[in-house]
């Protein structure tokens, strides 16, 4: 299935593959500031829609991870990396997904403050 998704304002637009079974609440300081539920998917099976140019990206700690958001509306629908097996990531704020009932969706916990 390929679902929608787009910040507040419709200036970051994509696409994302793949089945929406679970997602992940994480603790770290970054998503728990922000609420984000994360859906990981692989690189490959994200496309963006918009220009590159329309987000501004964040990083902090070891950088490694790009936090992207819409600098217009402030809504971050998702984040890039580098899974510990070497492949390229996806993580995508479920929440900002298009005709998601996330109600229905199981949510798992993440222990990323204590990496
Ligand atoms: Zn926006």
């Amino acid at each position: 299935m390929i679902y929608k998704g787009s910040c507040h304002c419709g200036q970051v637009v994509f696409e994302a593959a793949g089945s929406l079974e679970k997602v992940m609440e994480c603790n770290c300081s970054i998503c728990s500031k922000r609420g984000s539920l994360h859906w990981f998917i692989p690189r490959e099976n994200f496309r963006l829609l918009s220009a590159d140019d329309c987000m501004s990206t964040y990083t902090f700690n070891k950088h490694i991870i790009k936090h992207r958001y819409c600098p217009a509306c402030g809504c971050a629908p998702f984040s890039e990396g580098i899974a510990p097996s070497g492949n390229y990531m996806v993580a995508i704020n479920a929440r900002c997904l298009d005709g998601v009932d996330l109600s229905s969706i199981e949510v798992g916990h993440f222990d990323g403050r204590s990496l």
